[in-house]
């Protein structure tokens, strides 16, 4: 079981939502169903964006914007907006004071009320407001392996997800909008295409591929180069495409850094979650996840070790943890990568997770905020996560790569997951078996150690 931090994911998949995008900021809304429409809060639609106030006359309902007002009258479908009657489908609203309009109505009544351009896509819930649109363009470099190039107008960091034959970039807080075209074919047999399509707040980019894919971040997160996962060289080598060089960028010069294997220190820090009184999730009504996770932690330890990496396991008892504490002794340990274990007993194999960290925070200057620490380390944390994704879809074991608000990996400054597995069989025995342990702990070893170059040596 994994704890979730207090900020939440910007909505959660299967609930209605409207995503508003404006300069400065992006925020989601819940939508409802009231009288067979989609219904939206209009206070929450504007508060974000200026001075706003609502006061309740009777059955009036009148909204203060910056300088303009809005009367809405409960039951009708007029309003007067600016001095200017406005008609709009359905019905204003008014439920505890709060006031509701029906969500195809925004595109009428928000450019009125905020007096700037709006644009709206009711059908895939995204709202933009003014110019904050990111495009981009992507092309396929018909190198061996191709390399599929995306660039951005604005930064990026989306969700990804890989599923056998594709990969799957969804785009929450980006006002990313479609391409020309919404699917973009390449004649490629490798990757033979890329679609674009928006739905529920979020815009997806879905790339199609014959083998395992991972992407790459670079240029400040406006480029994302999507390739086939490489085939693992059979002695250690810089052949394994980095975070930092992705394929198809220019290299930096010099000779790739290459680090002993046995660096005078914690390579690795391994975290069995829970411990002590926090038992974790009760996977049945003898087994405790804390008991899981340490079993599954010494046998990566002897993994990596077996290796030659030096590996810190931050538990070797039954002892009870802080996250606090957690993050602090892996911090001073200085690792370069850090791998959080839990146990599950939902769900069919290994989800592995990233840190999610909130958006427009930003890291400058000698300090590091404590709960965004993380934010440098991002891009070798999500290739670290692909790799291990890709050694365990070899493995045939089922495996989803997710990102979410998680402490401690929020707070760490290594690059950082948390993999956290459920049995393959459905039964939760398994997660007690030295077999199904073994395999678990080989795969996550078999990957970290092969990104040994990419990832670098001691910090
Ligand atoms: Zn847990």
């Amino acid at each position: 079981m994994l704890l979730v931090a207090a900020i939440l994911p910007l909505h959660s998949a299967d609930e209605k939502h409207i995503v508003i995008y404006a300069p400065g900021t992006t925020f989601s809304l819940p939508v409802t169903d009231r009288e067979g429409r989609e219904y939206v809060g209009l206070l929450e639609c504007v508060e974000p964006l200026g001075t706003v106030s609502a006061r309740i006359d009777s059955q009036h309902w009148k909204l203060r914007y910056d300088d303009g007002e809005a009367d809405f009258t409960a039951g009708k479908n007029r309003a007067k907006v600016r001095g200017r009657d406005t008609d709009f489908p359905g019905n204003f609203l008014l439920e505890n004071s709060r006031g509701l309009v029906p969500l195809v109505s925004l595109g009428t009544l928000l450019p009125r009320i905020l007096n700037s351009p709006v644009s709206f896509n009711p059908l895939s819930r995204r709202l933009f407001v003014g110019n904050v649109a990111t495009h981009f363009t992507a092309q396929l470099n018909r190198t061996t392996p191709p390399r599929l190039i995306m660039n951005f107008t604005a930064p990026v960091n989306p969700t990804i997800a890989t599923e056998p034959g594709r990969l799957r970039m969804s785009f929450t807080r980006e006002p990313l909008v479609a391409p020309g075209t919404p699917t973009l074919t390449f004649d490629d047999k490798t990757i033979p295409s890329a679609t674009y399509i928006e739905n529920n707040g979020v815009a997806e980019i879905s790339v199609s591929g014959s083998a395992p894919l991972m992407a790459s971040f670079s240029n400040e997160g406006r480029t994302i180069t999507v390739a086939p996962v490489p085939q693992q060289p059979a002695a250690p080598g810089p052949s394994v495409p980095s975070a930092q060089n992705p394929p198809g960028a220019t290299p930096a010069p010099g000779p790739p850094k290459v680090t002993p294997i046995n660096a005078p220190h914690y390579y690795a820090v391994i975290d069995p979650a829970h411990g002590g009184d926090d038992r974790g999730v009760a996977l049945s009504d003898s087994l405790a996840e804390k008991d899981v996770t340490l079993s599954i932690a010494r046998r990566l330890r002897q993994e990596f070790e077996s290796r030659g990496i030096p590996t810190l396991v931050l538990r070797d008892s039954d002892l009870s943890l802080s996250l606090d504490d957690r993050a602090t002794q892996t911090n001073t340990a200085r690792p370069t990568v850090y791998v959080s274990l839990h146990a599950a007993s939902d769900g069919k194999g290994v989800r592995l997770y990233t840190s999610l960290l909130p958006s427009g925070v930003e890291n400058n200057g000698p300090f590091v905020a404590w709960d965004t620490a993380q934010t440098r380390f991002l891009p070798m944390s999500r290739a670290t996560a692909q790799n291990v994704a890709a050694e365990f879809q070899k493995r045939q074991l089922p495996v989803r790569n997710l990102q979410a608000p998680l402490r401690p990996l929020n707070n760490l400054t290594t690059a950082a997951i948390a993999v956290e597995i459920a049995p393959n069989s459905g039964d939760v025995t398994e997660l007690t078996l030295a077999g199904y342990q073994q395999n678990v702990a080989s795969g996550i070893a078999t990957a970290i150690s092969a990104m040994h170059n990419q990832l670098g040596g001691s910090q």
